[in-house]
């Protein structure tokens, strides 16, 4: 069991947070741009690529950072900025791993 350095839960997506940032940046770029650098900013400050963590499906790169930690935080400096925005994320993204979690 891969356990998250950040809040101990374990780490149960597929997603490693690196591979979830660029879909935020993505679906960011037509919306609010000038976020993106403070996204890529938080990311920079969590990663952690450690042998003992859990192996992203995508890019197979193994992190020690649950995406929930990651998304939370991302969640946070959007709604400080525009709220509305920040509800579109949390319906688009937290559902977003759900989907990716059933199609596993
Ligand atoms: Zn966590
Ligand atoms: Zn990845």
């Amino acid at each position: 069991m891969k356990i998250c350095e950040n809040c101990r839960g374990i780490i149960n997506k597929p997603l490693c947070i690196g591979c979830l940032e660029k879909e935020i940046e993505f679906w960011l770029r037509n919306r609010k741009p000038e976020l993106i650098p403070k996204i890529r900013d938080l990311l920079l400050n969590m990663i952690n690529f450690n042998e003992k963590g859990r192996k992203c499906i995508i890019c197979k790169n193994k992190t020690t950072v649950c995406s929930s930690c990651y998304l939370e935080d991302v969640y946070k400096i959007l709604k400080k900025k525009d709220l509305e925005l920040g509800k579109q994320f949390r319906f688009l993204f937290f559902d977003l791993e759900k989907k990716i979690m059933l199609q596993n």
